[in-house]
């Protein structure tokens, strides 16, 4: 998300200066807890509306309020309610209110009275559509949203996360430029278009990711968000969508129909299928760290208090830097979260999870969605940032921290080690790294290549940013350069190289870069156009920024088809060789060898024994950052070329006898042995 990422080095600090006043803390913060943890919960996955054999029954866990009212609305908004009536309350925290009718097509809001007054109208936290704008909540058929073969609709097999090749796309960004040629710009249904082409001919949208051949999309947020106006679409409103205000339904922006409850959730399942037909997984980005406002959220008007952390003297706690934070580790938020993610794997198939800020949430959660969710689909993939943007009432050692991976076998973190010392800072953006000449980063360059896992010769005390092997497996690390988050690589580079080096100078870094994410072992992620050098005019926080910085220029792809093909083959080089693909961290330690060479800028590595059941007995990486040409050691035998001065080909570009051999600036040398 938008906000700047503090370091673990400074949360460490600030959990350590809050430790001084921990005694007078403790005690408050107890109480709170304390009478939270009192309050009857209920784990059942039946909150909200559900219709049955003519009766449509209402449920909400509200367990302090005095009084609830329910009302039944004719259409989503702009109109005075059909029915009003008190709901009862029974055990749980719940509750109920029952009315002998198929209420289908109507909608409805709840309003509770605590603590002396009526609190405001609500859809509660479990609307599974909406009105236009999220305010009702929409008592719909889901059965009658489904495409067709939907029963038989399934995700890809991923026998293990780093089998994936993870795309993230905004939905706005990939069709809103008129160069990709589809007609559903902007929304769930443009990656449902096949034969869609720039006007020169080039694959987009679906046809296009195909062609790239990325095994998942994670979608950026496609629940219910709050900052795009659903009822004035010409106005062509952008948004990244952290903003989450229904968790439970999809954006009626991305929808033709934001009006018409039932179509958002059609076209998101449209999509999903499209995607799954073309072989491609689905990924979605979750958000229940914190919601578009405290006070006046779904949670507030429900339960108030309840779902949010609050600092000791009753304000708002903040670890993710938008206003508030929620409480994961009350067991009404960890049910919520774990039925809410049920919700999107059975109703919407979808095969994965990043959690936003997942370090806000507490590691129990994590492993308890990671146990529960791989009971209904054992492939699923999760992973999240495994850091907060503020700190939090929450303790350190209970926080799903990157530090705290080792933890939660079950879920990954992104990998700011690899991101930061391959390209530069994130965010000090002249910082250049290893691809782009500066020295020192070689270390950390080691810690992405094997996964973040122990290996014998990465020493972690000279890493950048962690300074010990924090995963337990390759599969439990994101491998990256760039997300949407920040400068793309593509401004990243133009600002940190300077004007005056020339785009085909800069391709050249993109590519060195890129072929260190695919071929390190760990999950490898790219954000979506880096494949034609999509540019946001540099800028870095463009969350709201208008579709003329963030929508991707399809005319690139007839710019740069050499970039394109290099990307391509690059991501059919990892998907045909296991090797790359290792899981088991005690592999990693056994078949990687890195070459001693102590020369700034350059990395030299073997990958042995037919790693991971690979045809290829050797393969031998060098990755030179640097502005000369570096000779290494290959021993002498017969290797065939894979990928050499900004060429790349998984079937050979040539044969090669080893000895000294050359290395051209800024460039990968890729050989192979069988
Ligand atoms: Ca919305």
């Amino acid at each position: 998300m938008k906000i700047s990422h503090f370091g673990i080095s400074s949360m460490t600090a600030l959990a350590a200066s809050m430790a001084v006043v921990m005694p007078f803390q403790a005690n408050a913060q107890s109480a709170m807890e304390q009478q939270y943890a009192s309050l009857p919960t209920y784990a059942g996955d039946d909150l909200g509306v559900t219709v049955r054999d003519g009766v449509t029954t209402f449920k909400l866990w509200s367990p302090q309020a005095q009084e609830v009212k329910l009302n039944i609305y004719p259409t989503g908004r702009n109109s005075a309610p059909i029915m009003t009536m008190g709901m009862l309350k029974g055990d749980n925290g719940l509750w109920t209110a029952t009315v002998p009718e198929v209420l289908y097509g109507k909608f409805y809001t709840y309003h509770i009275y605590q603590d002396g007054r009526w609190r405001g109208e609500t859809p509660g936290v479990w609307a599974k559509s909406a009105g236009a704008n999220g305010q009702r909540a929409a008592i719909i058929d889901l059965s009658l949203t489904n495409p067709e073969g939907w029963d038989a609709d399934k995700g890809p097999e991923t026998k293990s996360p780093v089998d994936a090749v993870v795309y993230e796309m905004h939905h706005r960004d990939m069709s809103i430029h008129p160069s990709s040629g589809i007609a559903n710009k902007g929304k769930f249904l443009a990656m449902t278009e096949h034969g869609t082409t720039t006007p020169t001919g080039e694959k987009t949208g679906i046809d296009h990711l195909k062609e790239l051949g990325i095994t998942h999309v994670q979608i950026l947020p496609s629940y219910d968000y709050g900052s795009v106006d659903e009822t004035n679409l010409p106005s062509n409103q952008y948004n990244w969508g952290y903003d989450p205000q229904n968790y439970n339904s999809p954006e009626g922006s991305y929808s033709t129909n934001p009006s018409d409850p039932a179509a958002r959730v059609k076209e998101m399942k449209e999509m999903i299928k499209a995607f799954h037909d073309a072989g491609i997984g689905v990924i979605m980005d979750v958000v229940y760290n914190h919601t578009f406002i405290g006070e006046g959220s779904n949670f507030d008007l429900t339960a108030p208090g309840y779902y949010y952390r609050h600092r000791q003297d009753g304000s708002w706690s903040d670890a993710s830097g938008c206003g508030n934070e929620t409480a994961s580790e009350r067991q009404q938020m960890r049910n919520f979260m774990l039925n809410s993610l049920k919700h999107w794997v059975n109703e919407y198939h979808i095969d994965g999870f990043r959690f936003d800020l997942m370090a806000i949430h507490d590691i129990e959660t994590m492993n308890e969605i990671a146990a529960e969710l791989r009971k209904i689909n054992p492939d699923i993939i999760l992973y999240g940032e495994g850091w907060t943007a503020g700190d939090s009432p929450l303790p350190a050692d209970k926080r799903a921290l990157k530090d705290n991976a080792y933890m939660m076998p079950g879920v990954g973190v992104f990998s700011d080690d690899i991101r930061d010392a391959v390209k530069g800072h994130y965010s000090r953006q002249e910082d250049r790294g290893f691809a782009t000449g500066k020295p020192g980063n070689e270390e950390t360059v080691k810690i992405g290549i094997v996964g973040a896992t122990n290996h014998p010769q990465v020493d972690y005390s000279k890493g950048n940013n962690s300074k010990k092997p924090y995963a337990l497996s390759p599969a439990q690390v994101v491998n990256y350069v760039s997300c949407h988050d920040d400068l793309t690589l593509t401004d990243k580079l133009h600002k940190s190289m300077g004007d005056t080096v020339s785009i085909a100078k800069r391709q050249r870094a993109a590519k060195l870069a890129q072929t260190i994410v695919l071929t390190s072992q760990g999950i490898p992620f790219i954000w979506c156009g880096e494949e034609v050098f999509r540019d946001k005019k540099g800028v870095h926080n463009s969350f709201q920024s208008p579709d003329s910085v963030n929508a991707i220029d399809w005319n690139n792809k007839h710019l740069y088809p050499e970039l394109f093909d290099y990307y391509r083959n690059l991501i059919a080089l990892r998907k045909a060789h296991p090797a790359f693909r290792m899981s088991d961290a005690k592999e990693v330690a056994r078949n990687i060898k890195f070459d001693r060479v102590n020369v700034p800028n350059l990395i030299s590595y073997s990958i042995l024994n037919n790693a991971n059941g690979d045809r290829w007995r050797e393969i031998k990486l060098v990755f030179n950052g640097s502005e000369m040409t570096q000779t290494v050691n290959v021993p002498k035998g017969n290797w065939t070329v894979i990928a050499r001065d900004e060429q790349i080909n998984p079937d050979g570009l040539g044969t090669a006898k080893g000895g000294k051999m050359e290395v051209a600036p800024v460039s990968a040398l890729i050989l192979a042995r069988e």
